[in-house]
């Protein structure tokens, strides 16, 4: 008997091979009916015997392509209409937009075998891709995702293109950038001036020639032996690359770069040398597999000089675009520095022009793909934690997917933070979060900002009237002065601390659960004008949060200037800590800075009161022998971190919890006469976590008890310490509490955008 329906389904459907995939199951279930791209997602019709009705539609779940994320299927029954095939249909135009934009994609296996396969039109052309794998967000102008609405627009496929583009069977059914070496673009090397090697071919001689592109890569391969740092242009922007084993390159970059201790990123050829790296659990290793490819964060096996100081961590990945598979194949170094193309804290170089003018003296040479890069996508950052996967950075890869639904209506702009700028923006229900900004000091960063939100909005033609913006309360943050300017039909402010509970909220739709909300951060603007980040709160998304606690008030000395001087930050704390020993005498060592800073904060000169969980980090850390100016945001935390990992699990410091307050008094008193009494760094800072965790455990069994809570969520940059995240689960009672943390947006203000969002969208 001949049944019909028609079934709709919404989520990363397209781009993605899905169509393909529909028609070769429908054919493979004899089925005729139809398939197309809608605005809202994909739209099938089917008719044919109704078991096989019901096969399809099971392997529609269950073997969709690994780059589609299905969030619905609806089936609704039709009358049939006597069709006897089934067809591919053309895209349907709708007034909203809401079908998703895939982010990009490593390359598959199936090109990788391609790619090195002598025999195949596409043997070492570093744009292979097909339906499953290949650039979408970086080179997608407008949608729908059709080859003249990418940066792809510029090339005319041949006929061996043309001919799998419109072949319904084939891998490249559809797939929008499709080239090969006739017809599309190609990679050429540029020698920087004064920079050429004799002995080496002129970069002219490479460039020419149906073998260019592999010419210029193993070029490209040799300069990197020789010590070189050559400006690599991948998927989302500009690397800088040297080779990890070379001291005096790495040391190079550094210095070019203006970058004095943050790690390199390291991309290696495969999993296995991946593992010769860094202790890599199979959470790890399933992130760095992914098709996301995100640089993981790993225990060290090996010591290299200069790539990661004072850090026992390496952050690693894999190849994701043809092109690094090329540079290893044509024997680059086995360890390669991948680091952002950029000079310090600016976004990442992704334009030719700007890249050559603005890495001009830091690059011995260029590989440059004639691919444009519609948008700037930097590499992700994750980590397998203690409760499951973190990301740290969430760009590449990941970015633009729609990571929850809020049941919403309206169209809301979320503009995020002032640092570690990420923005949402909700459509007809589902929440999507660009990538990665930056932070909005840096005059780039503050441009990109403004281009995410108008690509955004005019990719999802979202008309700015009609919007609710969600922002945050600081008054002086970039993103807030913006969003008073901006014409939107409705504002409202989002306390920071509370942004971050209803992030972790967001992403598992509990929209009422009523929760013990923990936020710990360096700094956030709080009810009171005060610096918050020590934070405690009792609510759910749509009741709003109560604070019922904090970090005993302490002094933020001098502004922002204290989060870059840790004993700046430590007189702010330790003013209220009685009988000290003296802190200028070994084996403490303050600088000047501390005793001044105490000064100021006497004469209550720029003295702000703060409950900053981060810049109690900084007072402990500096206390156990950190007392240098930071050079990346976190470093002093992170610091204390690694000393704490090497210690074994000992005692743990008081930090009481009474009347809605943490006592950081005694904490930092035991700290300060442990070292006096020579007891080992690490041991100090290992009960220092432990004694936090302890306190902050406390607080939650005594908090949970007196509102009838069962579970406690928690973020903030803080929660980035694995050893704290850790040490807090196994102290707080998990037997009776349940602990939710951030696991699709960042624990720290990457991911604050979200929880605006949300409060924006339902808080009553
Ligand atoms: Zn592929
Ligand atoms: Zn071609």
């Amino acid at each position: 008997m001949t049944s019909a329906c028609a079934v709709r389904v919404r989520g990363v459907v397209q781009g993605v091979g899905f169509r393909p995939f529909v028609y070769r199951l429908a054919r493979a279930n004899t089925l005729a009916g139809w398939v197309l791209n809608a605005g809202e997602g994909v739209e099938i019709h089917l008719e044919g015997a109704e078991e096989r009705v019901n096969a399809f539609l099971r392997a529609l779940e269950t073997e969709a392509p690994r780059a589609a994320a299905i969030t619905a299927i609806d089936v609704e029954a039709r009358a049939p209409t006597g069709l006897h095939d089934f067809t591919i249909r053309e895209s349907l135009r709708r007034d909203r937009l809401t079908a998703r934009i895939s982010p990009d994609l490593a390359v598959c296996d199936c090109c990788i075998a391609e790619l090195f396969d002598p025999a195949d039109p596409r043997f070492a052309y570093p744009y292979i891709n097909c339906t499953d794998c290949g650039p979408r967000y970086s080179i997608v102008l407008g949608l729908p995702y059709d080859r003249p609405n990418t940066t792809m627009r510029a090339w005319a496929m041949d006929a061996l293109c043309a001919g799998e583009y419109h072949e319904p069977s084939s891998r490249r059914f559809h797939a929008q950038p499709v080239a090969c070496p006739a017809c599309g673009p190609r990679y050429k090397l540029t020698i920087a001036p004064g920079a050429a090697r004799e002995g080496r071919m002129a970069a002219d001689d490479v460039n020419s020639g149906r073998a260019a592109n592999f010419e210029a890569i193993a070029h490209a391969a040799a300069l990197l032996s020789d010590g070189m740092i050559l400006a690599v242009k991948g998927l989302g922007g500009y690397h800088l690359a040297c080779d990890a084993a070379n001291a005096d390159a790495v040391l190079t970059l550094r210095e070019r770069k203006f970058r004095k201790e943050k790690p390199f990123a390291l991309m290696v050829s495969d999993l296995e040398n991946a593992r010769r790296l860094a202790d890599l659990s199979l959470d790890a290793e399933s992130l760095l597999t992914s098709p996301a490819r995100p640089i993981v964060l790993a225990p060290a096996r090996v010591t290299l000089p200069g790539v990661a100081p004072d850090n026992g961590d390496l952050g690693v990945m894999l190849p994701y675009a043809p092109l690094h598979h090329l540079l290893f194949a044509a024997d680059a170094p086995e360890v390669l520095v991948m680091t952002s193309a950029n000079r310090s804290s600016e976004p990442i170089a992704y334009e030719d022009d700007d890249a050559f003018e603005r890495l001009a003296g830091m690059a011995d040479a260029f590989l440059v793909g004639e691919r444009p890069i519609a948008r700037r996508v930097e590499d992700s950052v994750a980590r397998s934690g203690p409760l499951g996967p973190v990301i740290l950075r969430r760009s590449r890869g990941y970015a633009p997917g729609a990571v929850a639904a809020i049941p919403v209506e309206r169209p809301i702009l979320a503009l995020g933070a002032d640092l570690k700028n990420a923005i949402t923006l909700v459509v007809d229900g589902q929440a999507f979060v660009s990538q990665h900004i930056g932070d909005l000091d840096d005059y780039a960063a503050l441009r990109a900002f403004r281009e995410t939100i108008d690509d955004l909005l005019s990719m999802y033609d979202v008309p700015r009237d009609e919007l609710l913006v969600a922002h945050d309360a600081h008054p002086q943050y970039y993103s807030t002065l913006y969003a008073v300017g901006l014409e939107a039909a409705q504002r409202r402010q989002v306390q920071h601390h509370r942004a971050h509970v209803a992030s972790v909220l967001a992403e598992r739709g509990a929209w009422d659960a009523k929760v013990l909300g923990i936020s710990l951060d360096g700094t956030g603007y709080g009810d009171d004008g005060t610096i918050w980040g020590g934070e405690l709160f009792v609510g759910s998304v749509r009741g709003g949060f109560e604070r019922v606690a904090h970090l005993r008030q302490a002094v933020l000395v001098g502004g922002d200037a204290a989060a870059r001087h840790p004993a700046q930050a430590a007189a702010g704390f330790l003013a209220q800590v009685d009988d000290l020993p003296d802190l200028a005498e070994a084996p403490f060592g303050f600088p000047r800075r501390f005793a001044d800073s105490l000064r100021m904060l006497r004469r209550a000169v720029r003295a702000f009161r703060t409950t900053s969980m981060g810049r109690l980090f900084d007072t402990a850390a500096a206390l156990t022998g950190f007392i240098r100016p930071v050079t990346f945001e976190g470093q002093a935390a992170i610091w204390l971190e690694q000393q704490a990992r090497t210690a074994p699990a000992a005692d743990c410091y008081p930090f009481p919890f009474a009347d809605g307050e943490l006592d950081f008094r005694p904490l930092l008193d035991r700290v300060a006469w442990d070292r006096t009494r020579r007891r080992e760094a690490g041991e100090i800072a290992r009960a220092f976590h432990r004694g936090v965790a302890r306190g902050l455990a406390d607080a939650a069994e005594a908090l949970c008890s007196a509102h009838e809570l069962d579970t406690v969520v928690v973020s903030g940059g803080v929660f980035q310490n694995q050893l704290l995240l850790k040490d807090f689960a196994s102290l707080m009672g998990a037997e009776t509490l349940k602990l939710w943390t951030n696991h699709t947006v960042p624990p720290n203000d990457g991911g604050i955008s979200l929880g605006q969002a949300a409060l924006a969208a339902l808080e009553a």
